[in-house]
């Protein structure tokens, strides 16, 4: 291995490959449970394509994996280092390369942050529209390698709807660009989007040209607070029935709205047990607002008009849910997503749930896409006197991601297979689909080095 890391030092220059004990482990994992920790052998700062082509090239001749990496906010152990790996950080690739007002397009490097190209798009009356609630650190890169949602998505849709080309550096350190600068373009079939939510196992992404979306002049926001977290499941449903498009329809359960005071001090749960907070915007946000707000007092909901101060308050504390409150060992998460008609019934299966394993339960979702993060957890206390309690989590987890493929639903909506998610997939996809995503990925890796043991 020792070879390896002086070629990397001699192709790229000692500051850019570190093999320095903490850095390695920093870097060995993203926010997703660890199941299997493994140090990578270095980690290399690329600076530049060529620098990336290098770093492919060299792994490839040692038979050495790499793991491409942007801010490490992965949920699913997409950038957790892998045995015999490099972690190839896209992070020092941060340039916004251009960004053409009248083509609403901009051409970025891999590491830009989310927020980097809103802040820039924003002076042209412009926003890069897919916004996860990790906009203020995750990278571009990563958005695109795992096709990532967000709160806007409800209006805007997935990172997907919004890359127009790609360039990226395949296994053998070869470059190709996919994709049109235009928003219209079918010729041959789609790399662009079979690379968009490949997780680093198709190629590395080193730059992206993506659709801009106008920013909206006008937003408004409601709160509207439930008695019950069903109820309020059902107002997502009655909105859309109106035929009212919200840019934003996020669905907050009485256990989150708890987490929030206890973490900010706020004082949402003595206001309900659930809040649907919905945002509209556009030239016809005060209208769309006012039908919203009619639909969801007929629905049984406490509807505020908050000001503009408060409103931005709890669209930030809504980002900020995905809380700290009790270690990791003792909650488990997930991301699915079901069809809307099925809202009602999955938040009911899963108080059910929740209730017959004796765990706690808080959800918090993108509701407009039917997109829930519910999480099971149990207070250290309870875990520390009861053994069976991880146990229980366990069987909560995996009779809700059960509950959700029935109702016809997926096992990810936005954070991707990685690597912890990857015992269910069998559940969702038979494996006539499984073997040709595996035979896709041999032709574009056949020595798999590209992120091996990931997504697929
Ligand atoms: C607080 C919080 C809130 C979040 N909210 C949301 C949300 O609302 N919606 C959502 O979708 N996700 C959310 N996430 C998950 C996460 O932020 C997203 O998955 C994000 O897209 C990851 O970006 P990243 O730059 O951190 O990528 P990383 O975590 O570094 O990598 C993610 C995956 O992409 C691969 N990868 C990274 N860069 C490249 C590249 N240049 N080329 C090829 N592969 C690459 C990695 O190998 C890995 O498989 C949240 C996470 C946190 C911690």
């Amino acid at each position: 291995m020792g070879s390896l890391v002086e070629e990397l030092v001699g192709a790229l220059g000692a500051g850019k490959v570190s093999t320095e004990t903490a850095l390695l482990a920093r870097y060995a994992v993203d926010q997703a449970p660890v199941l299997d920790f493994q140090l990578p052998e270095a980690v290399v700062f690329a600076g530049s394509v060529a620098e990336v082509q290098a770093v492919v090239r060299l792994c490839a001749a040692h038979s050495v994996a790499v793991v491409a990496r942007g801010a490490g906010t992965g949920v699913s152990g997409g950038a957790h280092a892998s045995r015999n790996c490099v972690v190839l950080s896209l992070e020092r690739m941060n340039r916004i390369l251009d960004l053409n007002p009248d083509d609403e397009t901009a051409v970025v490097e891999p590491g830009v942050v989310n927020a980097a190209l809103n802040e820039a798009a924003a002076e042209h009356g412009l926003m890069y529209a897919p916004d996860p609630a990790s906009f203020r650190s995750s990278t571009i890169g990563g958005n695109v390698a795992t096709n990532a949602g967000g709160l806007r998505c409800a209006k805007y849709g997935v990172t997907r709807d919004s890359v127009l080309a790609l360039d990226v550096v395949l296994a053998d350190g070869s470059l190709i660009h996919t994709g049109h600068q235009t928003f219209k373009g079918v010729a041959g079939y789609d790399l662009t989007g079979l690379f968009v939510g490949s997780e680093g196992t198709l190629g590395i992404v080193v730059g992206a040209t993506v659709r801009l979306k106008y920013l909206p002049r006008e937003v408004h926001t409601i709160a509207a607070f439930y008695p019950d977290f069903r109820q309020a499941a059902a107002g997502v449903l009655a909105v859309g029935r109106a035929r009212v498009q919200p840019a934003i329809m996020e669905l907050l359960d009485g256990g989150t709205l708890a987490q929030l005071d206890e973490l900010h001090g706020s004082d949402l749960s003595a206001r309900g047990r659930s809040l649907l907070l919905i945002q509209t915007d556009g030239f016809g946000a005060a209208a769309e607002a006012d039908v919203v707000r009619s639909v969801l007092a007929a629905g049984g909901a406490t509807v505020t008009t908050e000001a503009t101060a408060e409103a931005e308050q709890l669209v930030e504390l809504r980002r900020n849910s995905r809380g700290v409150e009790v270690d990791d060992q003792y909650r488990v998460g997930e991301d699915v997503a079901v069809p809307r008609s099925r809202l009602v019934d999955y938040v009911s299966a899963l108080e059910d749930l929740a209730a017959e394993h004796s765990v706690n339960l808080k959800v918090v979702a993108h509701a407009g896409d039917g997109n829930l993060h519910p999480t099971f957890w149990i207070d250290r206390q309870d875990s520390a006197v009861d053994e069976g309690a991880m146990d229980r989590l366990n069987l909560a987890l995996d009779a809700s991601i059960d509950a959700a493929l029935e109702m016809g639903g997926t096992i990810t909506g936005e954070h991707g297979i990685g690597q912890y998610k990857l015992r269910w997939l069998g559940l969702e996809q038979p494996e006539p689909v499984r073997e040709l995503q595996r035979r896709i990925k041999e032709l574009f890796d056949p020595a798999g080095i590209l992120n091996p043991g990931k997504a697929i």
